[in-house]
């Protein structure tokens, strides 16, 4: 597996650079994102671990870049900024997760694995029947099932449960969930959002509780219950 690391900070990339190569992975290091897209046009890492704080372009400039042009190797965001703000800011631009500065080799290791994991779930083909926590979604069919129990469930919550089984563990923004599962045809508020969620919750029975809220950010699966 393949890791491209931005950090600017020296000690903390060479710390990376070497903590990562004993866990086996394969480290590139850029000292600022200018390098970095050079890097990534030669070869896409399989994950990307990104500080925010550049110098010359931004974190959130090169993540956006990176998305326009489609790619969609998973990013980790590494930062000291750990504000609520920030972090939404983070995932909206398209980061698949937010770590807070400082960290330890311990929890990157779980975030990358993580990452790796729902990256190779989402190459999943579309058709594919998906499990998690208990409950089954077969988007041929479209039938969910939690246990033996089939849900009735609207297009929408359909919709919103394939998502989140897909990506367990992924923070999902009311925002983003709104323009993937609604799209930007429709005007909603985020209060829709809530509403599909508490239904598709009650409606899931006790694994609802797998729907798990972040306070002012979203909503995630988790696939441990
Ligand atoms: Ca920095």
């Amino acid at each position: 597996m393949r890791i491209l690391l931005i950090e600017d900070e020296r000690e903390l990339r060479e710390l990376l650079e070497y903590g990562l190569s004993r866990l086996n992975y394969k480290v590139t290091a850029a000292a600022n994102a200018n390098d970095a897209l050079i890097m990534v046009e030669e070869t896409v890492p399989d994950l990307i671990l990104l500080d925010l704080m550049l110098p010359g372009l931004q974190g959130l400039q090169f993540l956006d870049i990176i998305r326009r042009k489609n790619q969609a190797v998973p990013v980790i965001i590494i930062s000291a900024r750990t504000g609520e703000d920030d972090i939404i800011k983070g995932l909206e631009h398209g980061a698949d997760d937010y770590l807070p500065k400082p960290f330890s080799m311990r929890l990157l290791e779980a975030k990358i694995n993580a990452s790796f994991r729902r990256a190779g779930r989402g190459q999943q083909a579309d058709s594919e029947k998906i499990s998690s926590g208990g409950v089954t979604v077969d988007p041929e069919s479209r039938r969910a099932t939690s246990g033996d129990e089939v849900l009735q469930l609207t297009q929408k919550e359909f919709d919103l449960l394939s998502l989140f089984l897909r990506r367990p563990q992924k923070v999902f923004t009311r925002n983003q969930l709104l323009n993937i599962i609604w799209g930007y045809e429709v005007e909603l508020v985020s209060r829709t959002v809530d509403a599909h969620v508490a239904m598709l919750r009650k409606k899931l029975g006790p694994r609802g509780s797998n729907i798990k809220t972040l306070p002012k950010i979203g909503y995630l699966w988790a696939d441990d219950g």
